[in-house]
């Protein structure tokens, strides 16, 4: 669930400079100059938020919720920075006040590197916000924002005091905010965030109805993650390109690491048809906060469509018997053939008393709705704790019904499979 201190922390800080920018303003600024010059400020600082979570951090994942909760921050913060350098743009005056010294008040090159860094801006949105567009070819003029980070701090840095008083209380703190993100920016994309890197040899690619296991045997370490938690999975070799996120579906405790796959695009596509055991992989992580432990003393129901098994899978594989939680496991597949490791957990719940599995297969008629959950509970909504993992609309339908029916946001607990 997104956790509102990290949000809070970014709204604090924009305040503050709001605040001083109003408080402060040089007497020669009209209020156009003033309000405009602020929201583009606000856009530097929400900018300044994104760098910053890109880092991924895991002093971050705290106060947002999780990775996939910070990505989602980014992105809406993303989408604020446009709309607010577009009003910045167009709303701040084009030309030296007459009076005013032209050559001392120069708009060169702030003029400049502001249309250009705004330009790049738009594009680099269109493309971020474009889910047509693969995520390997969005991912270089993603990283070229980096580019435009710098001309906007290029921007602001020259331009002239009759449109911004950089060495102001409200320009210090943009300055401030400029070295934090000009660090960020440099941890990145030296590569720095990678240096978890842990090595793993690919020991068995096992190709299922519907999805590819691969099991990894540790060179080294194995790394240590919680049930439900996810890593970024790198294959070493040439054409294999950037690393992608996947949640760890073993169980913490065993001697090998395993991750299952369906393919939803080129690289996973590229993983069922042409992986090959024998080759090495990195894995980065773990990263995450979709924990069931932490309701221990509620009773749960998980909700799983396709893919999203994965986590649950992992709690499954790893829990004890003596587990106090009373778990009612909806597992949604599009057909009995396609409800990969059914099996295994049915097996699973056997040996343990607290967990109850309730396959639904959509070919029969059967759908993860609340409607068909509620049958299969014995006691009221409001009494269980939900954690669901699957398909975006999946998800969403089921947030909405949960809503309806007077579930408490703070008792559903969902993991979000994109980034983007
Ligand atoms: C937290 C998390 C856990 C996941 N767990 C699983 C899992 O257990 N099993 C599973 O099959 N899938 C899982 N996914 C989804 C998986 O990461 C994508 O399906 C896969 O990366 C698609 O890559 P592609 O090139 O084949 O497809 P593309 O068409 O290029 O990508 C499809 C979408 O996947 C996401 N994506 C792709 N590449 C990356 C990347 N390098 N980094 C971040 N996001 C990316 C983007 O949202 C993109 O729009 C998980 C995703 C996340 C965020």
């Amino acid at each position: 669930m997104l956790r509102l201190q990290g949000i809070n922390a970014i709204l604090g800080v924009i305040l503050v400079f709001m605040v001083l920018h109003l408080s402060f303003a040089p007497e020669h600024h009209d209020i156009r100059t003033t309000t405009t010059t602020m929201l583009g400020g606000v856009a530097f600082l929400l900018m300044t938020s994104s760098v910053i979570l890109a880092t991924r951090l895991s002093i971050f994942e705290s106060a947002f919720g999780g990775l996939d909760r910070m990505y989602q921050v980014h992105r809406m913060a993303g989408t604020f920075v446009a709309v607010f350098a577009l009003i910045h743009f167009f709303g701040v005056p084009k030309n030296i006040p007459e009076g005013v010294d032209p050559i001392a008040n120069s708009l060169a090159p702030s003029s400049p590197l502001g249309m250009a860094s705004l330009v790049f801006l738009v594009i680099g949105l269109f493309i971020a916000l474009n889910r047509k567009i693969s995520y390997s070819r969005w991912r270089m003029p993603h990283k070229a924002m980096a580019i435009v980070y710098m001309l906007v701090i290029g921007h602001f840095m020259t331009a002239p005091g009759v449109f911004f008083e950089r060495f102001s209380a409200s320009g210090f703190l943009l300055i401030g905010a400029a070295i934090v993100g000009a660090i960020a920016l440099a941890y990145t994309m030296l590569g720095m965030n990678r240096r978890t890197a842990v090595p793993f040899t690919i020991e068995a690619v096992n190709r299922m109805e519907r999805a590819t296991e691969i099991v990894l045997k540790p060179q080294r370490d194995m790394i240590d993650f919680k049930p439900g938690q996810f890593a970024f999975l790198e294959v070493q070799g040439k054409g294999w390109s950037e690393p992608h996120p996947f949640t760890i579906s073993s169980a913490p405790g065993e001697d090998r690491l395993r991750f299952t796959i369906k393919v939803l695009g080129d690289w996973t596509r590229k993983v069922r048809e042409e992986l090959h055991p024998g080759g090495e992989a990195l894995v980065r992580g773990p990263y995450g906060r979709f924990d069931t432990e932490k309701a221990r003393n509620r009773k749960q129901v998980w909700i799983a469509g396709g893919i999203g098994l994965t986590p649950f899978l992992s709690m499954l594989r790893g829990m004890e018997a003596g587990d106090e939680r009373q778990i009612e496991f909806v597992y949604a597949a599009r057909s009995r053939e396609d409800a990969i490791f059914l099996e295994e957990l049915q097996a699973i719940a056997q040996k343990l008393s607290n967990v109850s599995i309730h396959p639904l297969f959509s070919d029969e008629g059967e759908f993860a709705r609340i409607e068909v959950a509620k049958q299969k509970l014995a006691d009221p909504l409001a009494t269980y704790e939900f954690f669901i993992c699957g398909p975006k609309p999946m998800v969403d339908g089921l947030m909405n019904d949960l809503k309806t029916e007077g579930v408490a946001r703070s008792s559903t607990h969902t993991e979000a499979f994109e980034f983007r």
